[in-house]
C-alpha cells in the first residue's frame, strides 16, 4: 500500500485534544471519549491514554475488533476504563470478545438480545450492556414502542445488565433543525422513564458534540463526544459557529516538495491537460495524491496548500500520488521543502472545514482518510 511508505507526516498535538476533551467536559457531565475508527485518524491508543490522563474514564469504539485492540492496551498501560462498541455485535464472532475484554456493547435489537441471552445463560456470567434507541436517525436501536416487549426480555434474562441507555441525535449541528432535535429529545426522556418505572435506572446518553456545545437541556448523566475532541467546530459555516470557540485543531498534515519548475504560458499540466497556464508562472510538484487519501475530487476544486508560509493553489488534476501547486508567489520554494495540506501555523492555517469544503465532504472524513498515513505524536 503506498500509505505509509509515502513523505506524509500527519502530526498529531495530543496536548490540543486533551485541552478539547477539557472544553467539552466544562459543559458538565461525564463526557464519553469517541475514539471510534483509529479515533478519527487521529490513533487510538496514544488518544485514549491522553484522555485517561484527564480523567476520561469510559471511551467509545466503533467494532468490538476495535474494543478488542483498545482493553488490550489499556490493560498493558494499567488503566481501567469502561470500553462501549457502538455498532455491537455484528456476527457470531462478536460476542465471545464482550465477556473476555470487558466490552460494553451497543444493544438495539431482540436478534441481539436473545444471542447475548443465550451466550450469558450458557456461560453463566453477566454482561452489562448500553440499551440503544432509534428516536430519529432511523440507523440502529429499539424504538420507543419496543420498551414494553424489551422489558419483558429483560426480566427473562437477568445476566443481560442494562447500565446505559443511549440514542443519536441526526441534527444537532443545524441551527435550522431545532425542532427536530427536540423531538429526538423528548422521545428519548420518554424513553428513559420507562425504562426506569421498568426498574432500570441506567445512565442515559443522547448528545454528540454539536449537542453537548449546543443543546444543554439534552445533556443527561453522561455525553457522548467525538468531533469536538479533535477540534473541528461542528458548526462550521452556520450562524452557531461561535458554540465552536476554544476548540483547537490536531491533526496537522504535511508532505515533501518533489520538484519546482516554470511552466510557461500557454502550456497546460497534469492529466487531461484541465489546467492551462495564463502567465508564465512556476510550480511545485508535491508528493501528494489519492492513493495517499488526498482526493482526486480536489481536482480543480481552488483546493489550497501552505507553502513557505503561504497560501498556494492547487492546479490540475490530482494524480496518485502526485499534485501540482502554483507557487509563483513563494520564490524560494525548493525540493524537499514542506507542504502543509492541513493545519499549520498561524491565522493561515487550513482547517479541516475548508480543506473539507474543497473535497466536498466533511471534517470528519477529512481526519478519517488523511489519518491512515503515517503518525507522528506533538
Ligand atoms: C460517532 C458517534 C458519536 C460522536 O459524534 P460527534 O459528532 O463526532 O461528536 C456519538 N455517538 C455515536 C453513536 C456515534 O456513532
Amino acid at each position: 500500500m503506498s500509505i505509509l511508505f509515502n513523505k506524509f507526516e500527519v502530526r498529531i498535538r495530543l496536548a490540543a485534544i486533551r485541552a478539547n476533551y477539557r472544553l467539552l467536559c466544562g459543559h458538565g457531565g461525564r463526557v464519553i471519549g469517541v475514539i471510534k475508527a483509529d479515533a478519527y485518524g487521529h490513533g487510538l491508543c496514544e488518544v485514549a491514554r491522553a484522555l485517561a490522563q484527564e480523567g476520561c474514564d469510559t471511551f467509545a469504539i466503533g467494532s468490538v475488533e476495535e474494543g478488542v485492540a483498545l482493553r488490550q492496551f489499556l490493560r498493558q498501560e494499567g488503566i481501567t476504563a469502561r470500553v462501549i462498541a457502538l455498532l455491537g455485535p455484528v456476527d457470531a464472532e462478536d460476542y465471545a470478545p464482550l465477556w473476555e475484554h470487558e466490552i460494553i456493547p451497543f444493544v438495539g435489537s431482540f436478534r441481539q438480545l436473545e444471542t447475548l441471552a443465550g451466550q450469558a445463560a450458557r456461560m453463566g456470567k453477566a454482561l452489562p450492556v448500553s440499551l440503544k434507541f432509534d428516536t430519529g436517525m432511523a440507523r440502529l436501536g429499539f424504538t420507543g414502542a419496543d420498551v414494553p416487549r424489551l422489558l419483558e426480555r429483560l426480566r427473562e434474562a437477568p445476566l443481560v445488565r442494562p447500565v446505559m441507555a443511549s440514542s443519536h441525535l441526526a441534527t444537532a449541528d443545524d441551527p435550522g433543525a431545532v425542532e427536530f432535535v427536540l423531538e429526538q429529545g423528548r422521545r428519548f426522556e420518554d424513553i428513559v422513564s420507562a425504562l426506569a418505572q421498568g426498574g432500570y435506572p441506567v445512565e442515559a446518553n443522547l448528545a454528540n458534540s454539536a449537542g453537548i456545545l449546543a443543546h444543554k437541556k439534552l445533556h443527561h448523566q453522561s455525553q457522548r463526544g467525538g468531533i469536538a475532541l479533535y477540534g473541528a467546530n461542528p458548526f462550521a459555516g452556520t450562524s452557531w459557529e461561535h458554540l465552536g470557540k476554544g476548540l483547537a485543531q490536531a491533526m496537522e498534515v504535511r508532505t515533501k516538495i518533489v520538484s519546482v519548475h516554470p511552466l510557461k504560458k500557454g502550456q497546460s499540466i497534469s492529466y487531461g491537460a484541465t489546467y492551462r497556464a495564463e502567465r508564465d508562472m512556476t510550480v511545485a510538484i508535491v508528493a501528494a495524491g489519492y492513493a495517499d487519501a488526498y482526493s482526486r475530487g480536489l481536482s480543480g476544486k481552488g483546493a489550497q496548500m501552505l507553502i513557505g508560509g503561504r497560501r498556494v493553489p492547487q492546479i490540475g488534476r490530482v494524480c496518485m500520488q502526485l499534485c501540482a501547486c502554483d507557487v509563483s508567489e513563494v520564490p524560494d520554494a525548493r525540493p524537499g521543502d514542506w507542504a502543509v495540506l492541513l493545519g499549520g501555523e498561524g491565522p493561515l492555517a487550513i482547517s479541516a472545514d475548508e480543506l473539507a469544503s474543497w473535497w466536498g465532504t466533511i471534517s470528519y472524513e477529512v481526519f478519517c482518510l488523511l489519518g491512515m498515513n503515517r503518525r507522528v505524536f506533538i
